[in-house]
């Protein structure tokens, strides 16, 4: 195991800056219980592309990227397991390769699976990743190994847990049997699109739309299960449209002095880029998940019932048309759709819902941007959740009011970490964590 002194941790978009004592490249399990049980304040970090300060911010610091190894496969059960800090696009091309998928991926494959279970990370048309797993260890905060499997009571705490309940080590998912997505993209009015969510839930094996802020429309991709040798007429749309990111980095950049310009750029940018058609095929991790970025940006999202979302929506577009309060939004608000399920700490904890993405496309200037608050005045309103793992300013009054597990979670959280270990300031805060007198056990 490799060990830094002294040294300063930056987000990948480098909005959070962290100073630490100790930071340890993990590579064995057992590694990761030493250093749990012999330090005080610990918290571990993937690929660092979490907006909300989760992950830093104590002494000790565990980097997880090196305990990347894909550990079995059990062909009759369709499983596989992997070490926590395996990056999400390895495990995906691992198991493409023996004819299997997990079939609801987030838009980003360079997360790691620890970092993307313990912020809820999601796909649409499916449940969050987390539902997925079929039994994992946890290394707990006295450096004990705790096996968990769907059986467990505990898993339905631990499955989405920001870490703060220990340490994810070895984790085994429970796939399906590949298949072919023929997916279809096209534009479409609001007015069109938002009546029609339900139905084409039904109807379709995925859904997601591009909502354009500032230009009453959204773009729609629909995805049907094809057999794979199906022909169709593959349309990827003009050439031009790979430099969208470009365009908008260029349109937006005075956006945080003059916000309006905002609502001009989005019309450019829906015509150049969200106009045409566009019809292709492949599996769901090569036809729908972004398997590259070009430049950094800044992220929240919320997330509110299915039933809820026409009234929430109406809302926001009345709030970011006003030109009054500067909560212009860059394009695109991502809207997809998370199925439910009982994990306490999940966005869709006993029902289905929905989550709507707000992007800043430049990171610098997140701070001043007006549209994060404006987005999460009005989902909070609704009962509304913010995704773990990006920009929110709801601390503890508020996640007791939107999530019925809360107390039970933080109850669980005092039992399996009585001196706050794992918890940085950011953390302390959004569980009202007392404070503790550190106790130290020593694992030879
Ligand atoms: C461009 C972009 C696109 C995104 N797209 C999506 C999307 O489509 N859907 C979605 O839901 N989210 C999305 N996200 C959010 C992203 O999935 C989460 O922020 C995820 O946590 C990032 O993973 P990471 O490896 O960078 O984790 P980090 O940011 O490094 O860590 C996140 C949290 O996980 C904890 N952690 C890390 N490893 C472990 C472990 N082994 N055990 C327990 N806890 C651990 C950390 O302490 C921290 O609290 C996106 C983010 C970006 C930047």
């Amino acid at each position: 195991m490799k060990q830094k002194e002294n040294g300063t941790w930056v987000s990948w978009n480098e909005n959070l800056k962290h100073n630490y004592k100790n930071l340890y490249n993990i590579t064995k399990e057992s590694e990761l219980q030493e250093v749990i049980a012999n330090n005080d304040k610990i918290r571990f970090f993937g690929n660092k592309q979490s907006s909300a300060d989760i992950a830093a911010g104590t002494d000790t610091l565990l980097d997880m990227k090196s305990y990347n190894k894909i550990v079995s496969y059990d062909y009759s059960k369709k499983t596989i397991t992997v070490q926590s800090g395996v990056i999400l696009g390895d495990l995906l091309e691992a198991i493409e390769k023996v004819g299997w998928c997990i079939p609801c991926l987030p838009d980003i494959n360079t997360i790691t699976i620890g970092g993307a279970l313990a912020t809820g990370t999601h796909g649409t048309s499916g449940k969050l990743l987390s539902e997925y797993i079929s039994s994992f260890r946890l290394i707990l905060a006295d450096g004990s190994v705790q096996e968990i499997d769907s059986a467990d009571e505990l898993m339905n705490a631990v499955k989405v847990s920001l870490g703060m309940l220990g340490v994810f080590s070895e984790i085994t998912f429970q796939c399906e049997t590949e298949y072919t997505l023929h997916v279809k993209e096209r534009p479409e009015s609001d007015k069109e699109w938002l009546p029609k969510i339900k139905d084409r839930l039904k109807q379709h094996d995925f859904l997601r739309i591009l909502w354009l802020p500032h230009t009453s429309k959204g773009y729609v991709i629909t995805g049907d299960k094809i057999d794979k040798d199906k022909e169709i007429t593959v349309n990827n749309g003009p050439k031009y449209l790979k430099h969208r990111r470009t365009a908008s980095k260029i349109l937006y950049k005075y956006s945080h002095k003059f916000p309006w310009i905002t609502a001009i750029a989005n019309k450019i940018l829906a015509k150049a880029f969200f106009s045409s058609k566009k019809e292709h095929k492949g599996s769901l991790y090569q036809a729908t998940v972004t398997k590259s970025r070009g430049s950094t940006l800044e992220l929240a999202e919320w997330t509110v019932g299915l039933d809820k979302f026409p009234q929430v929506f109406a809302e926001l577009k009345q709030e970011i048309n006003k030109w009054s309060n500067n909560s212009f939004i860059h394009i695109p608000m991502d809207v997809r759709f998370v199925q439910k399920d009982d994990a306490w700490l999940s966005y869709a904890y006993k029902e289905d819902i929905v989550t709507m993405g707000c992007v800043s496309r430049n990171a610098a200037t997140a701070d001043t941007y007006e549209a994060f608050k404006s987005v999460e005045k009005i989902f909070l309103k609704h009962g509304g959740r913010p995704h773990w793992g990006k920009r929110f300013a709801a601390k503890d009054a508020e996640l007791s009011k939107i999530y019925p597990k809360w107390e039970d979670f933080k109850e669980l959280r005092s039992d399996l970490d009585p001196t706050n270990k794992f918890l940085n300031p950011y953390l302390a805060k959004l569980v009202n964590a007392k404070k503790t007198v550190h106790a130290k056990k020593v694992v030879a």
